[in-house]
């Protein structure tokens, strides 16, 4: 089973730059990954030489368009083979990326899980940091529709600097390196010499489309849970795996949180929404522990916090997903290695 993938890179190099079409990325991308997608399921051999470590680090650990001081938006780092692979990239991912002592400019992928602005408002922005960095090599990024629209558009929305650049820095025009794949159903979405990455579909209404992904390499498995209900396909996904990244929602928490921003002001209707849409769209923490002890995996690191204020302390998370899984459990940080 191979994921949907529709790569408009060729409707893109027609509107961006005629001259060097020839030279960027075309059909033939698009169908090199498809052929990836009928490879055997094996894992990536390291070269020699290279680190045997995969790392993970987790870039923003709070959930939600609200700004927290103790915890950055939705996002995280797969290190491998020297090459960065970024899932989600809510505000601030790029300089999450500077703070962890990662290089920009090791950009190799980017995967949006789902659509909704806590995940993916700084996806444009970190490919622009990266080229800004020094970023030569092609980048592929993977996610729901309308991922190739928002890449157009952001490059509209940045042409007037982008051009200025161009000319007065002497820079290669960053257009032509970043290639948007929509992902619609689940299957292998990549692989290469580092890694194979898998998705499995969300449940996350109302969104049309929403993922979650497992990364194998070499030496080790990960899957990262998005924004999703309790379903199967998450723990068909997360079988065995090493680490289990996944969001936690603390219902009482966010209930009360609601309370006292109502009693402060907040529209009572859009508070009673809030909780109704949280409660019924996306894991609690509880259901993350079920799902991890369904799985089997090893280690489940909790994210995506909500309330992700401190309202809530972390120990009260990890007891409520204690409730169902035994194995080893990490309340996630910013900046958190793995
Ligand atoms: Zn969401």
């Amino acid at each position: 089973m191979s994921a949907t993938i529709h790569s408009l890179n060729a409707d893109r190099n027609n509107q961006v730059d005629k001259s060097k079409r020839d030279g960027g990325p075309n059909r033939r991308e698009t169908l090199k990954i498809a052929a990836g997608a009928l490879l055997p399921t094996l894992v990536p051999n390291l070269a020699a030489g290279q680190s045997a470590r995969t790392k993970i680090v987790l870039l923003g650990t709070t959930g939600g368009p609200p700004l927290t001081v103790m915890r950055a938006a939705p996002s995280n780092a797969v290190l491998v083979g020297g090459a960065l692979y970024v899932i989600d990239c809510g505000n601030g991912v790029a300089r999450q990326i500077v703070q962890a002592g990662l290089r920009l400019s090791a950009l190799k992928s980017i995967f949006i899980t789902h659509q909704h602005s806590d995940h993916n408002l700084d996806y444009g922005n970190l490919f622009y940091l990266a080229w800004y960095a020094g970023l030569h090599g092609q980048v592929n990024s993977y996610g729901p529709p309308p991922l190739a629209e928002m890449t157009k558009k952001f490059f509209e929305l940045n042409a007037f600097d982008i051009d200025i650049r161009i000319r007065d820095e002497g820079r290669h025009d960053p257009r032509q390196l970043l290639v948007p794949h929509e992902i619609m159903s689940a299957g292998i979405v990549m692989q290469d010499d580092n890694v194979k990455v898998t998705c499995a579909l969300a449940d996350h209404p109302p969104l049309p489309v929403a993922l979650s992904y497992r990364f194998d390499t070499a030496d080790r498995s990960v899957v990262f849970s998005g924004d999703t209900r309790k379903t199967d396909a998450l723990i068909n996904l997360a079988k065995g795996a090493d680490v289990f990244v996944c969001e936690a929602q603390y219902l009482p928490g966010i209930e009360e949180v609601l309370q006292r921003a109502v009693k402060a002001g907040y529209d009572k209707d859009i508070a009673d929404s809030l909780l109704r849409s949280i409660s019924g769209n996306a894991l609690t923490v509880e259901q993350a522990g079920e799902v991890a002890q369904a799985a089997g995996v090893k280690t489940l690191v909790l994210t995506h916090f909500v309330p992700g204020n401190g309202a809530v302390p972390e120990q009260v998370f990890v007891e409520e997903a204690r409730k169902a899984f035994s194995g080893e459990i990490i309340a996630g940080r910013d900046l958190l290695e793995i």
